[in-house]
């Protein structure tokens, strides 16, 4: 399973992200992790990005993508992944389009955690009073000048992949302004609709029916496919001499397996046939 959970800072998306890694066994990669790591080791993606994030600005779409194209292709994403803080902007989602499309992958939903920006940085001060009370470090970019520029870089340059992934038909909302538990559940809703809806049987799939999802798919599938087969044929129940046609139903010809059937019709054309030329024989005889 791979797919986008996008809104703006404050959303939850992170929460959200934690508990799907759980349930589906599939990696989380924010691209805000990520940069704060490289930040922190001093690699040169960190040098650049620092002050960047620090302000609260979006760090250039050529880093980040270079970071997630290599990051999707690591072992432990091959099962699938959630795009956490990825992509942020037009181009990066054309990006990542592209490099999907490259490696023969497809994105199987993009979730919208949609919330009111009235609550959002009520939200962020909440978490870093949290944060301070656990005696850990707040993040350089969690205070409210900061928050206030990455609520715009949202608005400007996030917010118009809402009518990227809108126009591409993959677009779910779910209310984020819900309790956790009730988003997790929006959440996982939206996903069992999608993935029953758009995946192809396991053995077709690349890797397929490893996943948990694709497990429980299988199950859900087999099960109501069992179901429907009952509905169908009350007989389904009936003995084994009705069904192979050797009992009274049988005899009776209704209740024969088709291949029994054919079998039958087949012996009887046989016999008509040589009837037939019997009886030609007889006749050529009588007129000689
Ligand atoms: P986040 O933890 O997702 O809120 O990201 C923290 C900061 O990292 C952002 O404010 C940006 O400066 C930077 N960042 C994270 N993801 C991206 C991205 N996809 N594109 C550009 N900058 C990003």
């Amino acid at each position: 399973m791979r797919l986008i959970l996008l809104g703006p800072p404050g959303a939850g998306k992170g929460t959200q992200a934690q508990r799907l890694v759980e349930k589906y066994n599939i990696v989380q990669l924010s691209t805000g992790d990520m940069l704060r790591a490289a930040v922190a080791a001093g690699t040169p993606v960190g040098v650049r990005a620092r002050d960047i994030m620090a302000r609260g600005e979006l760090v250039p779409d050529d880093v980040v993508v270079a970071i997630v194209a290599d990051r999707i292709m690591q072992p432990d994403a091959r099962n699938g992944f959630i795009l956490d803080g990825f992509p942020r902007t037009v181009p990066q989602a054309e990006a990542l389009d592209r490099m999907l499309h490259e490696k023969k992958l497809d994105l199987d939903a993009v979730i919208e955690l949609r919330v009111d920006e009235g609550i959002l940085l009520d939200r962020v001060q909440r978490r870093i009073a949290e944060t301070l009370a656990r005696g850990e470090p707040v993040r350089a970019d969690d205070n409210p000048e900061s928050l206030k520029k990455r609520l715009d870089a949202y608005r400007a340059q996030t917010a118009p992949l809402v009518h990227f992934y809108e126009r591409q038909g993959r677009l779910k909302v779910a209310d984020g302004m819900a309790a956790i538990d009730e988003v997790t559940s929006a959440v996982g809703r939206i996903l069992a609709d999608t993935m029953f809806r758009s995946v192809p049987p396991a053995k077709s799939r690349p890797g397929g029916g490893t996943s948990t999802l694709a497990k429980s798919e299988k199950k859900t599938r087999s099960a109501s496919r069992t179901k429907a087969k009952k509905a169908r044929s009350p007989g389904a129940t009936r003995s084994k001499k009705a069904k192979t046609g050797s009992g009274a139903a049988g005899k009776a010809g209704s209740r024969r397996p088709k291949s029994t059937a054919k079998r039958a019709v087949k012996g009887a054309s046989k016999r008509a046939a040589k009837a037939r030329s019997v009886v030609r024989g007889k006749r050529r005889k009588s007129r000689k």
